[in-house]
Protein backbone atom coordinates (compact mmCIF):
# COMPACT_ATOMS: atom_id res chain seq x y z
CA UNK A 1 0.00 0.00 0.00
CA UNK A 2 0.96 3.55 -0.67
CA UNK A 3 2.63 5.04 2.41
CA UNK A 4 1.37 8.52 1.92
CA UNK A 5 -0.04 10.37 -1.21
CA UNK A 6 2.77 12.69 -2.40
CA UNK A 7 2.97 16.46 -2.83
CA UNK A 8 1.21 16.35 -6.64
CA UNK A 9 -1.38 13.31 -5.15
CA UNK A 10 1.62 10.61 -7.35
CA UNK A 11 1.40 7.54 -4.32
CA UNK A 12 4.79 6.32 -3.48
CA UNK A 13 5.31 2.91 -3.00
CA UNK A 14 8.10 0.70 -1.51
CA UNK A 15 8.83 -1.57 -3.72
CA UNK A 16 10.60 -4.17 -0.70
CA UNK A 17 7.04 -4.00 0.14
CA UNK A 18 5.73 -5.48 -2.97
CA UNK A 19 4.42 -8.78 -2.38
CA UNK A 20 2.89 -8.29 0.92
CA UNK A 21 0.77 -5.18 -1.17
CA UNK A 22 -1.38 -7.58 -3.20
CA UNK A 23 -2.25 -9.55 0.17
CA UNK A 24 -2.67 -6.42 2.24
CA UNK A 25 -5.53 -4.62 -0.55
CA UNK A 26 -7.08 -8.17 -0.60
CA UNK A 27 -7.39 -7.87 3.14
CA UNK A 28 -8.36 -4.47 2.73
CA UNK A 29 -11.22 -5.32 -0.04
CA UNK A 30 -12.60 -7.98 2.48
CA UNK A 31 -12.39 -5.90 5.63
CA UNK A 32 -14.55 -2.99 3.36
CA UNK A 33 -17.08 -5.62 2.51
CA UNK A 34 -16.94 -7.60 5.61
CA UNK A 35 -18.18 -3.98 7.32
CA UNK A 36 -20.67 -3.63 5.06
CA UNK A 37 -22.06 -6.91 5.71
CA UNK A 38 -21.93 -6.47 9.32
CA UNK A 39 -19.34 -9.82 10.04
CA UNK A 40 -17.50 -8.11 13.07
CA UNK A 41 -18.80 -9.06 16.69
CA UNK A 42 -17.54 -8.42 20.49
CA UNK A 43 -16.56 -9.88 23.10
CA UNK A 44 -16.26 -8.81 26.56
CA UNK A 45 -13.93 -9.59 28.99
CA UNK A 46 -14.53 -8.98 32.52
CA UNK A 47 -12.63 -6.58 34.62
CA UNK A 48 -12.28 -6.96 38.98
CA UNK A 49 -11.71 -4.91 41.80
CA UNK A 50 -8.57 -6.59 43.22
CA UNK A 51 -10.30 -5.51 46.97
CA UNK A 52 -13.66 -7.60 46.82
CA UNK A 53 -13.00 -9.49 43.98
CA UNK A 54 -16.84 -8.41 42.12
CA UNK A 55 -17.13 -7.78 38.13
CA UNK A 56 -16.95 -3.54 38.03
CA UNK A 57 -16.85 -3.30 34.16
CA UNK A 58 -16.04 -5.04 30.48
CA UNK A 59 -13.50 -4.60 27.76
CA UNK A 60 -15.00 -4.89 24.83
CA UNK A 61 -12.87 -6.38 22.23
CA UNK A 62 -13.80 -6.35 18.50
CA UNK A 63 -13.63 -10.49 16.29
CA UNK A 64 -14.31 -10.54 12.60
CA UNK A 65 -17.01 -13.81 11.89
CA UNK A 66 -15.11 -14.41 8.90
CA UNK A 67 -17.68 -16.48 5.89
CA UNK A 68 -14.76 -19.05 5.53
CA UNK A 69 -11.76 -18.90 8.01
CA UNK A 70 -13.77 -18.39 11.30
CA UNK A 71 -13.27 -16.20 14.21
CA UNK A 72 -9.96 -13.54 13.21
CA UNK A 73 -8.55 -11.62 16.04
CA UNK A 74 -7.90 -7.87 16.01
CA UNK A 75 -3.81 -8.39 16.07
CA UNK A 76 -4.54 -10.11 12.10
CA UNK A 77 -6.87 -6.81 11.41
CA UNK A 78 -6.91 -3.99 13.24
CA UNK A 79 -3.46 -2.77 11.80
CA UNK A 80 -4.65 -2.89 8.16
CA UNK A 81 -7.96 -1.06 8.62
CA UNK A 82 -5.76 1.29 10.20
CA UNK A 83 -3.62 1.62 7.04
CA UNK A 84 -6.62 2.06 5.37
CA UNK A 85 -8.77 4.12 7.51
CA UNK A 86 -11.31 1.56 7.94
CA UNK A 87 -10.74 2.09 11.61
CA UNK A 88 -12.53 4.99 11.51
CA UNK A 89 -16.31 3.71 10.84
CA UNK A 90 -15.18 0.53 11.91
CA UNK A 91 -14.35 2.36 15.69
CA UNK A 92 -17.70 4.14 15.44
CA UNK A 93 -19.51 0.97 15.16
CA UNK A 94 -17.36 -0.79 18.18
CA UNK A 95 -18.51 2.29 20.51
CA UNK A 96 -21.77 2.12 19.52
CA UNK A 97 -22.35 -1.49 19.97
CA UNK A 98 -20.59 -1.51 23.32
CA UNK A 99 -22.24 1.38 24.96
CA UNK A 100 -25.78 -0.21 23.65
CA UNK A 101 -24.37 -3.61 25.46
CA UNK A 102 -23.92 -1.76 28.49
CA UNK A 103 -27.04 -0.36 28.81
CA UNK A 104 -28.50 -3.86 29.03
CA UNK A 105 -26.66 -4.64 31.48
CA UNK A 106 -26.22 -1.83 34.11
CA UNK A 107 -30.23 -2.43 34.44
CA UNK A 108 -29.28 -3.90 37.79
CA UNK A 109 -26.40 -2.16 39.10
CA UNK A 110 -24.11 0.28 36.95
CA UNK A 111 -20.78 -1.65 35.27
CA UNK A 112 -18.01 0.48 33.23
CA UNK A 113 -17.58 -0.37 29.25
CA UNK A 114 -14.29 -0.09 28.21
CA UNK A 115 -13.47 0.62 24.36
CA UNK A 116 -10.32 0.54 22.63
CA UNK A 117 -9.65 3.64 20.53
CA UNK A 118 -6.88 3.77 17.57
CA UNK A 119 -4.80 6.64 17.24
CA UNK A 120 -6.25 7.37 14.06
CA UNK A 121 -9.94 7.66 15.34
CA UNK A 122 -8.30 9.68 18.02
CA UNK A 123 -6.99 11.90 15.67
CA UNK A 124 -10.57 12.51 13.42
CA UNK A 125 -11.24 15.98 13.94
CA UNK A 126 -14.69 14.70 15.01
CA UNK A 127 -13.92 12.28 17.75
CA UNK A 128 -15.46 13.79 20.38
CA UNK A 129 -18.84 14.39 18.59
CA UNK A 130 -18.68 10.56 17.73
CA UNK A 131 -18.65 10.10 21.15
CA UNK A 132 -20.87 12.48 22.51
CA UNK A 133 -23.25 10.66 19.32
CA UNK A 134 -22.47 6.80 21.02
CA UNK A 135 -23.52 7.95 24.11
CA UNK A 136 -26.68 10.26 23.68
CA UNK A 137 -28.49 7.45 20.97
CA UNK A 138 -27.70 4.41 23.50
CA UNK A 139 -28.21 6.69 26.70
CA UNK A 140 -25.28 5.14 28.29
CA UNK A 141 -24.48 7.44 31.33
CA UNK A 142 -21.35 8.95 30.16
CA UNK A 143 -19.63 8.09 33.78
CA UNK A 144 -19.65 4.58 32.71
CA UNK A 145 -17.78 4.55 29.83
CA UNK A 146 -14.12 4.31 29.81
CA UNK A 147 -11.78 5.06 26.55
CA UNK A 148 -8.55 3.06 26.32
CA UNK A 149 -5.83 4.69 24.17
CA UNK A 150 -2.12 3.92 23.63
CA UNK A 151 0.49 5.80 24.32
CA UNK A 152 1.24 6.15 20.38
CA UNK A 153 -2.37 7.82 20.10
CA UNK A 154 -0.99 10.95 22.16
CA UNK A 155 2.74 10.72 21.06
CA UNK A 156 2.11 12.38 17.59
CA UNK A 157 0.65 15.60 18.82
CA UNK A 158 0.81 15.74 22.72
CA UNK A 159 -0.45 19.52 22.93
CA UNK A 160 -3.53 18.70 20.62
CA UNK A 161 -4.38 15.32 22.23
CA UNK A 162 -4.02 17.12 26.39
CA UNK A 163 -6.48 19.39 24.64
CA UNK A 164 -9.10 16.73 22.95
CA UNK A 165 -8.82 14.58 26.61
CA UNK A 166 -9.71 17.38 28.75
CA UNK A 167 -12.91 18.00 25.99
CA UNK A 168 -13.35 13.74 25.98
CA UNK A 169 -13.21 14.12 30.21
CA UNK A 170 -15.99 17.17 30.29
CA UNK A 171 -18.23 14.68 28.58
CA UNK A 172 -18.18 12.92 31.50
CA UNK A 173 -16.29 9.78 30.63
CA UNK A 174 -13.41 8.26 31.53
CA UNK A 175 -9.87 7.65 30.08
CA UNK A 176 -7.45 4.87 30.12
CA UNK A 177 -3.83 4.55 29.14
CA UNK A 178 -3.46 0.89 27.58
CA UNK A 179 -0.37 -1.80 27.42
CA UNK A 180 1.18 0.76 30.20
CA UNK A 181 5.19 0.75 30.21
CA UNK A 182 5.54 -0.51 26.12
CA UNK A 183 5.44 2.85 24.97
CA UNK A 184 7.61 5.22 24.50
CA UNK A 185 6.05 8.24 26.67
CA UNK A 186 7.65 9.92 29.00
CA UNK A 187 7.12 10.92 32.53
CA UNK A 188 6.70 14.30 32.10
CA UNK A 189 3.91 13.86 29.49
CA UNK A 190 2.20 11.12 32.19
CA UNK A 191 2.16 13.91 34.13
CA UNK A 192 0.40 16.02 31.74
CA UNK A 193 -2.29 13.59 30.43
CA UNK A 194 -5.56 14.36 31.98
CA UNK A 195 -6.04 10.35 32.08
CA UNK A 196 -8.08 8.62 34.86
CA UNK A 197 -6.37 5.21 35.00
CA UNK A 198 -3.20 2.92 33.89
CA UNK A 199 -3.63 -0.47 32.59
CA UNK A 200 -0.31 -2.06 33.17
CA UNK A 201 0.81 -4.23 30.39
CA UNK A 202 0.46 -7.92 30.50
CA UNK A 203 4.11 -7.73 29.55
CA UNK A 204 5.14 -6.70 32.92
CA UNK A 205 2.74 -8.62 35.01
CA UNK A 206 4.11 -11.92 33.42
CA UNK A 207 7.55 -10.55 33.91
CA UNK A 208 10.18 -12.56 35.66
CA UNK A 209 10.95 -8.78 37.43
CA UNK A 210 6.90 -8.41 37.51
CA UNK A 211 7.19 -7.28 41.12
CA UNK A 212 9.59 -4.62 39.92
CA UNK A 213 8.15 -3.47 36.88
CA UNK A 214 4.17 -3.89 38.49
CA UNK A 215 5.35 -2.01 41.08
CA UNK A 216 6.92 0.98 39.65
CA UNK A 217 4.00 0.88 37.66
CA UNK A 218 2.03 1.38 40.90
CA UNK A 219 4.04 3.68 42.20
CA UNK A 220 3.82 6.06 39.33
CA UNK A 221 -0.20 5.54 39.09
CA UNK A 222 -0.21 6.42 42.67
CA UNK A 223 1.87 9.48 42.58
CA UNK A 224 -0.40 10.92 40.00
CA UNK A 225 -3.96 9.85 41.26
CA UNK A 226 -4.41 7.27 38.88
CA UNK A 227 -6.32 3.91 39.12
CA UNK A 228 -4.56 1.04 37.73
CA UNK A 229 -5.26 -2.11 36.76
CA UNK A 230 -2.92 -5.22 35.98
CA UNK A 231 -3.57 -7.22 32.72
CA UNK A 232 -2.79 -10.40 31.53
CA UNK A 233 -3.42 -12.30 35.37
CA UNK A 234 -2.72 -15.73 34.28
CA UNK A 235 -1.64 -17.59 37.52
CA UNK A 236 -2.57 -17.18 41.13
CA UNK A 237 0.92 -16.19 41.77
CA UNK A 238 -0.24 -13.02 39.52
CA UNK A 239 -3.09 -12.61 40.63
CA UNK A 240 -1.44 -12.29 44.67
CA UNK A 241 1.27 -10.09 43.61
CA UNK A 242 -1.37 -7.59 41.57
CA UNK A 243 -3.38 -7.12 45.16
CA UNK A 244 -0.29 -7.61 47.30
CA UNK A 245 1.10 -4.02 45.65
CA UNK A 246 -2.07 -2.21 45.71
CA UNK A 247 -3.93 -2.82 41.78
CA UNK A 248 -7.53 -1.39 41.83
CA UNK A 249 -8.29 -3.86 39.09
CA UNK A 250 -7.26 -6.51 37.45
CA UNK A 251 -7.75 -9.01 34.02
CA UNK A 252 -7.05 -12.10 32.48
CA UNK A 253 -7.42 -15.34 31.72
CA UNK A 254 -7.50 -16.43 35.41
CA UNK A 255 -10.28 -14.73 35.94
CA UNK A 256 -12.40 -14.52 32.51
CA UNK A 257 -11.35 -14.83 29.25
CA UNK A 258 -13.01 -12.55 26.68
CA UNK A 259 -16.39 -14.02 25.43
CA UNK A 260 -19.49 -12.90 23.55
CA UNK A 261 -22.03 -11.26 25.77
CA UNK A 262 -24.65 -13.98 26.40
CA UNK A 263 -21.42 -15.57 28.40
CA UNK A 264 -20.92 -13.03 30.08
CA UNK A 265 -21.10 -13.70 34.15
CA UNK A 266 -24.06 -11.82 35.52
CA UNK A 267 -22.78 -8.80 37.61
P1 LIG B 1 -5.70 -4.81 24.57
O1 LIG B 1 -6.67 -3.68 24.53
O2 LIG B 1 -4.49 -4.62 25.39
O3 LIG B 1 -6.55 -6.06 25.05
C1 LIG B 1 -6.03 -7.12 25.80
C2 LIG B 1 -5.72 -8.33 24.94
O4 LIG B 1 -5.14 -9.33 25.77
C3 LIG B 1 -6.94 -8.98 24.30
O5 LIG B 1 -6.52 -9.61 23.08
C4 LIG B 1 -7.30 -10.04 25.33
O6 LIG B 1 -8.05 -11.11 24.78
C5 LIG B 1 -5.94 -10.50 25.73
N1 LIG B 1 -5.89 -11.07 27.09
C6 LIG B 1 -6.70 -10.84 28.14
N2 LIG B 1 -6.33 -11.54 29.22
C7 LIG B 1 -5.24 -12.24 28.85
C8 LIG B 1 -4.38 -13.17 29.53
O7 LIG B 1 -4.53 -13.48 30.70
N3 LIG B 1 -3.35 -13.69 28.81
C9 LIG B 1 -3.13 -13.37 27.50
N4 LIG B 1 -2.11 -13.94 26.88
N5 LIG B 1 -3.91 -12.49 26.83
C10 LIG B 1 -4.95 -11.94 27.50
P2 LIG B 1 -7.34 -9.42 21.74
O8 LIG B 1 -8.81 -9.50 22.01
O9 LIG B 1 -6.76 -10.34 20.72
O10 LIG B 1 -7.03 -7.92 21.35
C11 LIG B 1 -5.72 -7.52 21.02
C12 LIG B 1 -5.62 -6.03 20.85
O11 LIG B 1 -6.40 -5.60 19.73
C13 LIG B 1 -6.18 -5.23 22.03
O12 LIG B 1 -5.21 -5.19 23.07
C14 LIG B 1 -6.40 -3.89 21.38
O13 LIG B 1 -5.20 -3.17 21.31
C15 LIG B 1 -6.84 -4.28 19.99
N6 LIG B 1 -8.31 -4.22 19.89
C16 LIG B 1 -9.22 -5.13 20.29
N7 LIG B 1 -10.49 -4.68 20.04
C17 LIG B 1 -10.33 -3.45 19.49
C18 LIG B 1 -11.26 -2.45 19.01
O14 LIG B 1 -12.49 -2.57 19.09
N8 LIG B 1 -10.70 -1.31 18.49
C19 LIG B 1 -9.36 -1.11 18.42
N9 LIG B 1 -8.90 0.05 17.89
N10 LIG B 1 -8.47 -2.01 18.87
C20 LIG B 1 -8.95 -3.16 19.39
MG1 LIG C 1 -7.47 -2.48 25.89
MG1 LIG D 1 -3.61 -3.69 26.88
MG1 LIG E 1 -2.87 -3.98 23.17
Amino acid sequence: RAKQAGRNGVQTFDLAMGSETAAQLALERDLRAALTRGEFLLHYQPVFDVSSGLVTGFEALIRWAHPTQGLISPGTFIPVAEEAALIVPLGTWVLHEACRQATLWQVSRAVTMSVNVSALQFEQPDFVKTVREALRSTGLPPGQLILELTESAVLRDPDAAVAQLRDLRALGIRIALDDFGTGHSSLSLLRRLPIDALKIDRSFVQDAAAEVMVGVAVTLARAFSLHVVAEGIETEGQRALAQALGCDGMQGYLLARPAPADEMPPC
